[in-house]
Formats: C-alpha cells, structure tokens, sequence
C-alpha cells in the first residue's frame, strides 16, 4: 500500500512516504535551531514551528515521492506519546488531508513507529529481512526505553523505561552544566574524544543488586546528572580548573555502559539474541561502538537503521501505517485525538 506518515510529537516536523517498505519520501523539516536558544524544546516553539513547516514538509514529501494525494491508499499520524501541543498540528494536518481525500486515516504510537523504521529499505536497495521477536532500545531527548517486539501490530512489550531523565535529556543538561551548547549529545561526543572515559566514576543507575528485582530493565540518569554537578561545584571549591574532556568522556561512559548493559540483559533474561538500536541518541558513537563489541561477544545480532530513519521522522510512520493496512487493521474513527502518554502496548488510536 502507498502511504502517507504524518510525524510531529516532537521538534521534528516529518512527512515519509513509502510503498510497503519502500522508502519513497521522507522530508523532515527540525526546529532545533530555534529550540537551541532555550537550551531544550519549548513545547509552544515546538507547536508553532509544525504549523509553519506542516504544509512545505506536505508538499515536498509528495514532490519527491512522485504521487498525488488521491494515489494515496492511507495516512498515518503519529498520536503519541509526545508533546500534546505539538502533536495536535500532525493530527490536525493528517484528519483534513484523510477527510478531504476521503482516505483511511491510522493514529499510530511513535515508539513503534522508531521500530518500524527498521524494516523499511531506500529505493532501489535490497528489501530489509524483516527479524521478530526483537529486544529494541529507544533513546532519545524524550524518551528511553526498552522493548520486547514480537509482532509490529499484535505484540509489542514494554520491558521497561526511564523513571527520570531520557538518555538524550541527560545529555542536554550535563551538556549545559559543563557551559557546553545545545544540543547536549553531539557537543558532550566532540568534548569526549580527548578525554579519559575512566577518569571519574560516575554511578551508572538502576544497576546495584537490590534494583534487579524491581528495576532491572529501568533507568534513571538523574542522580549521574547530579554527580556531574557536584564534581563541577567540588572543582570549582577546590579552585581547580575542570577537565571538560574527561568529565564528559566518564559521563558517556556511564550512560553508554548502563544503556548496553541493560539492553543485552534483557535479550538474555528473554532468549531473543535480537537487538535493535533506535532514536537520536543513536547517533552517540561511542554507543554504537560499544553496542556492536558487547552484542558481538554476547551472540546478539545488533541492528541500527540509518540515522535519518533512527532520529524522529515520517517515513516510520507511514511504514507503520503500511503494515496496519496489511494486517487489515479497523481506522481511527474522525474523534481521535492525541495522547501524550500513550502505553507502547497500544500500537493504534480507535
Ligand atoms: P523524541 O524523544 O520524541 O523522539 P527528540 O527530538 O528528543 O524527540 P531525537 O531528535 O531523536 O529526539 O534526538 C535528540 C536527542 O538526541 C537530543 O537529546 C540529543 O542531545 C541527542 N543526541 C544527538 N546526538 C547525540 C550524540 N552524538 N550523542 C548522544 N546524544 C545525542
Ligand atoms: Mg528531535
Ligand atoms: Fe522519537
């Protein structure tokens, strides 16, 4: 099926396009340049840029895709989770191209959609194999989380997620604690390359024995977060100048070992040797290549889509749309609405 994805929960304004897994379109149009001025996305910003972008991001993505909107046999919108504001442009957009184009319209669930992306290949590349069940790990600005995905529409679990701060967030804000800029991921990745990741201990959360019962698949960046201000405000008492590259080099390390850590634990604890990378945060070298050693090692097969279809795009979207309409899923009924906290087990608005 030809369709149309609609991705706006974010600071991403995304319109994909695919046939079936094909990749026809996928324009994203960012407003963190503009975020980068607050140090972090502004929800109203946010909002205000998906209407400004909405349209142009409509119109290229069909442009580049080569359809018109009665070529269409769906669309799909992101209904969340995400930012309520600014998910409410991307469906507003998508109810009246569906209703005008008289179109099947599916809200879909955002995380699945960072899992779908998996599945969808460029045109004229080789078709991706398609391998279920699959451990999946999403870490972004807003969200981390860990997954078990047995079937895209039927059977997607929650195996466990961030109880404060996503991996992404704690970037941003150690990133902004160290006078580095926004966003926190790439600046903290060009002040690490010099720096000794075993240089300070920071505590990696979640993983002391008595959370295994109860949190063995969470985790919690806050209080790594706090340690880095601390060894910031010890520093700075001591009148001592601050390594920024080894602080910053001990803090990916920290994050990067509790993310893999956990990741591959939970491929053991549920027998899939699967595991699947998604999310801007994928973007963190040092993740990659730590995942790819420790999964390699541990018998795991590790996937990371390109970076374009991990970080917040339409693409995904429409592909989750694509594989809702061969499973022969009911639409969204016309009063949907978003939902910022929407549970990963809910693939599908009604
Ligand atoms: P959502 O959470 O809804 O997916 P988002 O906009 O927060 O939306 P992305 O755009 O996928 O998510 O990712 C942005 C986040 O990824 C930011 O927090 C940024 O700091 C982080 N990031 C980007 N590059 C890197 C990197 N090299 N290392 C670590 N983190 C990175
Ligand atoms: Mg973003
Ligand atoms: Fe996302």
């Amino acid at each position: 099926p030809l369709v149309l994805g609609i991705e706006s929960s974010c600071d991403e304004t995304g319109v994909g396009i695919v046939r079936g897994r094909e990749v026809l379109a996928n324009v994203i149009a960012s407003s963190v340049d503009e975020q980068a001025r607050y140090g972090g996305v502004v929800p109203e910003i946010a909002a205000r840029a998906h209407l400004e972008a909405m349209r142009p991001t409509l119109e290229r993505a069909l442009e580049t895709a080569g359809v018109r909107i009665a070529d269409l046999d769906a669309v799909a919108v992101t209904a969340g989770p995400g930012l309520a504001g600014a998910l409410m442009v991307g469906v507003g957009a998508a109810k009246a191209l569906a209703v005008t184009a008289r179109k099947p319209l599916y809200g879909v669930n955002h995380l699945v959609g960072h899992v779908t992306a998996d599945q969808l290949h460029a045109t004229g590349a080789e078709p991706v194999p398609v391998e279920l069940p699959t451990v999946a790990l999403l870490v972004s600005g807003g969200h981390t989380s860990l997954l078990l995905v047995r079937d895209l529409v039927e059977d997607v679990e929650l195996l466990g997620e961030t109880l404060d701060d996503a991996a992404g967030e704690a970037f941003d804000k150690t990133a902004r604690l160290l006078g580095l800029p926004y966003p926190g991921g790439p600046s903290i990745d060009r002040a690490a390359q010099d720096g000794d990741p075993t240089a300070i201990r920071f505590p990696r959360g979640l993983t002391a024995p008595k959370d295994r019962e109860r949190h063995r698949f969470d985790f919690s960046f806050s209080g790594l977060k706090t340690a880095v201000a601390r060894h910031v405000e010890r520093t700075e008492a001591d009148g001592g100048a601050l390594a920024v590259a080894d602080v910053a080099a001990s803090f990916r390390e920290a994050v990067v070992d509790v993310l893999v850590t956990k990741a591959l634990d939970a491929c053991a604890a549920t027998g899939v040797p699967r595991l699947l990378l998604g999310g801007g945060v994928v973007a963190n070298r040092r993740l990659r290549d730590v995942a790819t050693t420790r999964a390699e090692a541990a018998g795991v097969r590790l996937r990371i889509p390109p970076f374009d279809l991990c970080t917040d795009n339409g693409a995904m979207i429409a592909g989750l749309g694509a594989r809702l309409v061969e499973a022969g899923a009911t639409p969204s009924g016309a009063g949907f609405g978003v939902d910022s906290t929407l549970p990963v087990g809910q693939v599908l608005l009604s």
